[in-house]
């Protein structure tokens, strides 16, 4: 078994007082790891040792900077069958689909935080009093406090290192307590290509390790991508230190079908993303809306996707739907599909499987109302929601009506259509006839309750620089 240590400094450290906790494969339930269950005294060793990198790596050239993150890229695809296998038993993500999309998306999403580095500029100079110029600078924010999820450990890190050491910052990352294997390994792997401090890793739990982090009066900015509920906590925590906070908070995305939807390949692709990670994905497309003539299709096609879902050992081969992350989050899961109404038609799924771990029968539900608690809230599991929508103005109505803003899709041959929708949906992305695909280059990140801020694209390197006038008097 593994004995995880927090990465400081360039090495790894026991936490302070030396207490750790068992890290579990969600998939057999069995231990894989000791991790650190650190405090405020191992957070405030890494904020020391980010604060003192800083010097050095925010005076870094971009060119530095992305040569530093390239060779990382190449490092994750150097290492990709091992950190694949890694999140595949931390995570309980099939092993495909880490070898197949998130390592090759990972090592792209680096390559890309490398050459914008090189493209972020601050703004000309102008003359806007007689006798003096002025210019704008662009600058690192300083110490970045980073606090991951546990549905993509590995992927997530690296949405949140990348932007920040691109711009000249330096980092405390904590993982979720129940994946820190992959970061752990990212922080080692990352070591060859920066001077030590610039990236550390503390595990640990949200409190007190993560609320030690927001509170430490030496760290400028907290980034967080995790539920609503642990967002406003922070921001709230941050505010008595005016830190700035990057949000990246939980979705609820409407998969808005009309009648005139391309049925069959339209029910291949959201069963697939609803389904993808077992429905832990902020962006999954787990809230069907569909109109009333292509309801009853949409509802028997969902569930005939959902059966044929292949559940088991997260390594093997043909293994399509892996666990929920922890016991703690199939219960919270099995709550809401308790708490569902009777009006609320279990069409397929909804038990655990025989056997170990955190398994949950891909569940398809029909006949929802919008005031549902299944509708309002994140489930993050399996589970799929089916509404009948009669007319457009319902169907906006109804995709707006959450306090979730981060993803959303609409499906229809109409163009004109799907242009309307599109600008009435009030959330960060809308996919028209997909649902998912995301690429470096555009910017993800909420309205409302989803937080703000953004990740990937140049947006997200901006949001790890402060703005500064220079006015210089020319005589
Ligand atoms: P969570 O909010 O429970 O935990 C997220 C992280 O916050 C963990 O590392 C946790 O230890 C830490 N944390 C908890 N309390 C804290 C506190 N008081 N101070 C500091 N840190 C604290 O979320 P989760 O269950 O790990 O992740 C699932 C959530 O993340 C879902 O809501 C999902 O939608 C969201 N998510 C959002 C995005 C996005 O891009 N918007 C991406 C992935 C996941």
């Amino acid at each position: 078994m593994r004995e995880l240590e927090n990465f400081i400094n360039g090495a790894f450290v026991a936490p302070a007082d030396g207490a750790s906790e068992p890290v579990l494969n969600p998939a057999t339930g069995e231990t894989i790891a000791q991790a650190p269950l650190s405090g405020a005294v191992d957070i405030d060793a890494a904020v020391g040792a980010a604060r003192r990198a800083f010097e050095g790596w925010s005076q870094t050239t971009p060119a530095e900077r992305a040569e530093a993150l390239l060779g990382l890229a190449t490092a994750v695809e150097e290492h990709g069958d091992e950190l694949a296998r890694d999140d595949s038993m931390n995570a309980g993500k099939p092993l495909s689909a880490m070898r197949n999309d998130e390592i090759p998306v990972a090592a792209d999403n680096l390559r890309f935080f490398a050459s914008a580095a090189r493209c972020l500029e601050g703004r000309a100079a102008g003359e806007y009093l007689e006798g003096y110029t002025s210019y704008v600078r662009r600058e690192p924010v300083g110490v970045i406090g980073q606090i991951a999820p546990w549905n993509y450990p590995l992927l997530m890190a690296i949405w949140k290192i990348g932007p920040a050491l691109a711009t000249g910052n330096t980092i405390v990352l904590k993982p979720a307590e129940t994946t820190p294997i992959t970061a752990l390994r990212l922080a080692e792997l990352a070591a060859e290509f920066l001077p030590a401090g610039v990236l550390n890793v503390v595990c640990g739990h949200g409190d007190p390790a993560g609320q030690a982090l927001v509170d430490h009066p030496d760290v400028d900015m907290v980034s967080l991508t995790g539920s609503v509920e642990t967002g406003k906590r922070i921001a709230a925590s941050a505010a008595t230190t005016l830190k700035r906070v990057h949000l990246e908070l939980g979705g609820k995305a409407p998969v808005v079908v009309f009648d005139d939807v391309e049925l069959e390949s339209a029910l291949e692709t959201i069963a697939g993303t609803g389904y993808y990670n077992a429905g832990q994905d902020c962006t999954a497309a787990t809230r069907v809306l569909a109109g009333p003539k292509v309801y009853d299709e949409v509802v028997a096609g969902l569930s005939e996707q959902a059966q044929g879902l292949v559940l088991g050992d997260t390594l093997a081969e043909d293994t399509t739907l892996g666990p929920l992350n922890s016991a703690r989050q199939r219960e919270r899961v099995e709550g809401l599909l308790e708490r569902r109404g009777k009006h609320v038609e279990l069409v397929t799924g909804g038990n655990e499987p025989a056997g170990s771990g955190f398994f949950l029968e891909p569940t398809v539900l029909a006949g929802l109302e919008q005031d549902d608690e299944l509708i309002q809230r994140e489930i993050f599991g399996p589970v799929i929601t089916v509404q009948r929508f009669s007319d457009e103005e319902e169907a906006i109505k109804w995709a707006n009506g959450t306090p979730y803003g981060l993803a959303s899709s609409v499906w229809t041959r109409d163009v004109k259509r799907a242009l309307r929708v599109s600008k009435a949906l009030r959330f960060g992305c809308v996919w028209i006839n997909d649902h998912i695909p995301l690429v470096s280059e555009m910017p993800h990140g909420g309205f409302k309750q989803s937080g703000y801020g953004k990740d990937l694209s140049i947006y997200s390197l901006e949001d790890y620089t402060v703005i500064k006038h220079v006015m210089a008097k020319l005589d």
